[in-house]
C-alpha cells in the first residue's frame, strides 16, 4: 500500500503562510523594529522580541547551504521520489529553510549551488515550496 504525502497542520498561525503558498509566494515575516527577516512563522521577532512583524514576499533565490541525498524512502509515500535531496537553503533575503531540491540533477548539487523557489501542488489546500537547481550557473 502506498500512502499519501504527508500535510502540514494549518492553524491560526501558519494558515496566512499556507494561503500565500497556494498563491504562489513564500513568505517571510519582517521585524518592523529592527529589519530582522525569519522564517518560520512566530509571534515575535528572534531578534528583538516585538511582536511588530510584517509578512513579506521571498525573492525565491537562494543557495544550497548543505543537503543530504535519501535512497531508503522513510515511508512509502515517498518511494516514487527516490533518491530524493533534503536540503538546507539559505535564502537571499537571509533565513534558512529545510526543503527539497527537485527536478535537480543529483550530480550536480552542491553547497554554494544557487536555487529557485519551486512549489509542489500536494493538495487542494496544500502547495509545498520546494526548490530545484537555477539553470545556467553554478
Ligand atoms: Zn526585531
Amino acid at each position: 500500500m502506498t500512502l499519501a504525502k504527508p500535510l502540514p497542520p494549518v492553524d491560526a498561525q501558519s494558515r496566512p503562510y499556507w494561503e500565500a503558498c497556494n498563491q504562489g509566494r513564500l513568505t517571510l515575516q519582517r521585524c518592523d523594529g529592527c529589519g530582522h527577516v525569519q522564517h518560520y512563522r512566530r509571534i515575535v521577532c528572534t531578534h528583538c522580541g516585538t511582536d511588530k512583524l510584517t509578512d513579506v514576499d521571498a525573492s525565491g533565490a537562494g543557495t544550497v547551504r548543505s543537503f543530504t541525498v535519501i535512497r531508503r524512502a522513510v515511508s512509502s509515500a515517498f518511494d516514487a521520489n527516490v533518491p530524493y535531496v533534503v536540503a538546507l537553503i539559505e535564502l537571499a533575503e537571509g533565513p534558512t529553510v529545510m526543503s527539497n531540491l527537485i527536478e535537480s540533477p543529483l550530480e550536480a548539487i552542491h553547497i554554494g549551488a544557487p536555487v529557485q523557489l519551486m512549489f509542489e501542488r500536494r493538495s487542494e489546500d496544500i502547495n509545498v515550496p520546494q526548490f530545484k537547481l537555477r539553470e545556467g550557473k553554478s
